[in-house]
């Protein structure tokens, strides 16, 4: 074969595609609840958007990203998530004048050049939604609460939310001392890139995928939570007793810091065993300076991502995404004269928002006929030349196995009032 899709990438084949749709359907209208809007952002953006909010020494930034200068000398970047761009287009359309507080949410596709195995994609798609212009611990709350509840809503029964405060950006500096110190001593047991990283962002050591280097931090690094600020603990505290109110189950992870620089205080992870080995379903977290760090006014904000092919993952295998209810009226059709009727009815009965389909291979009866089965149509007309002359149709209801005559005046009424007796 000449041409096959890029390594990590995916199709989405047509059984599948009806699964997507009512997903997006699905999360769109919860989040529509909660008065979310919907938000679209381009797919490139300027590379340094990227690289001053997620941070040079993430691995998002220095290992993933596919970025490109474009023939007007321009760094752009496909972006490899949606908050950067989603602040930015809040920033750059004035939408603090909308309200002091927003609440925005997306479903898009983005790209990372990581090692594409199950459940990680170089394309993939995320929804997310943010909250902006809050620094209340009811918001990170809320945030958290509203993906549970689609989680649950969608038949997930298996979750775990994992919660934890890496504190203001005072605090976190105060604590970059403490942990640079404690890990001084044993810089040279760490991999290279953690060595790297202790000097330029060690902060980033806890993303390191060796099991040798987590032993390391388990073992050596003082938990971030006891550095925090009186009043980041307060946060903390209180985002766990919103959590508690909200019915929210939880458990406090101390080495939770997630892999992008722009997040302080409240940082969170959702996960299911369904998944395997990248079993977070979802990240997100509190990002207090990111609005101002990108040019705007100081804005506190909130938010999370969900990676839609790892929810997929879930939902297929707790099977609770129901069948597409196709109600389709398949045309059968014999002559010229029987053609351009069936294609006058067919246009007008979609019209009455029906969904149906005519045969374009002029093939036998018999083959339409077995055509239509493999369709699964509920009725099908079957329109030949004899039976325009004569002014009649046959309409045969595949579900009940009847067929009757209707003449080509009726027919649109007698489809109609058919489908909505079909039992679906
Ligand atoms: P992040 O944007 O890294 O915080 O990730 C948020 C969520 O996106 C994760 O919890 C995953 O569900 C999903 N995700 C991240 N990276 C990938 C990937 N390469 N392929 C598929 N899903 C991903």
């Amino acid at each position: 074969m000449k041409y096959k899709r890029i390594k990590g990438t995916r199709d989405i084949l047509p059984e599948e595609s009806w699964k997507w749709q009512y997903l997006e359907q699905f999360i769109t209208k919860i989040l529509e609840q909660n008065n979310y809007n919907l938000v679209r952002t381009p797919v490139f953006e300027m590379t340094d958007l990227f690289t001053r909010s997620i941070g040079e020494e993430t691995d998002v930034v220095s290992k993933e990203m596919y970025s490109f200068t474009d023939k007007s000398g321009k760094n752009l970047t496909l972006r490899p998530e949606l908050t950067a761009p989603v602040i930015r287009m809040y920033i750059q359309n004035n939408l603090n004048q909308i309200s002091p507080v927003i609440k925005l949410f997306y479903i898009d596709s983005l790209f990372r050049q990581e090692r594409p195995q199950k459940g990680r994609y170089r394309q993939f798609h995320q929804f997310g939604f943010e909250i902006i212009g809050t620094p209340h611990p009811e918001s990170d709350a809320e945030v958290i609460q509203t993906m549970v509840a689609i989680y649950t809503k969608l038949g997930i029964r298996d979750l775990k939310v994992k919660l934890n405060s890496i504190g203001s950006r005072d605090s976190r500096n105060k604590y970059l001392e403490t942990l640079q110190s404690a890990l001084e001593q044993h810089k040279t047991k760490f991999c290279s890139t953690c060595q790297d990283r202790m000097e330029k962002n060690i902060l980033r050591l806890f993303d390191c995928k060796s099991q040798s280097c987590q032993d390391l931090l388990d073992e050596f690094a003082p938990p971030i939570i006891d550095s925090l600020s009186v009043e980041d603990r307060e946060h903390f505290t209180q985002v766990q007793n919103f959590l508690k109110i909200s019915g929210v189950d939880f458990e406090v992870d101390k080495k939770l810091v997630r892999g992008l620089d722009y997040y302080t205080r409240t940082t969170f992870e959702i996960t299911s065993s369904l998944l395997g080995a990248q079993d977070a379903i979802c990240g997100g977290g509190r990002y207090d300076h990111l609005v101002e760090d990108l040019g705007g006014q100081p804005t506190p904000a909130v938010g999370v991502a969900c990676g839609m092919e790892r929810l997929m993952l879930i939902l297929d295998q707790i099977d609770t995404i129901p069948a597409r209810k196709n109600k389709l009226v398949y045309f059968a059709v014999l002559g010229e004269n029987a053609r351009e009727k069936a294609f006058e009815i067919l246009c007008k009965i979609r019209n009455r928002g029906v969904t149906a389909e005519m045969d374009f291979m002029r093939r036998s009866l018999k083959s339409q006929m077995r055509n239509a089965g493999k369709k699964e149509a509920h009725l099908v007309a079957i329109i030949g030349d004899n039976e325009i002359e004569e002014n009649r149709i046959i309409l045969k209801n595949m579900k009940l196995g009847k067929q009757q005559e209707v003449t080509v005046e009726n027919i649109i009424n007698e489809i109609l009032k058919q489908l909505n007796e079909v039992e679906v």
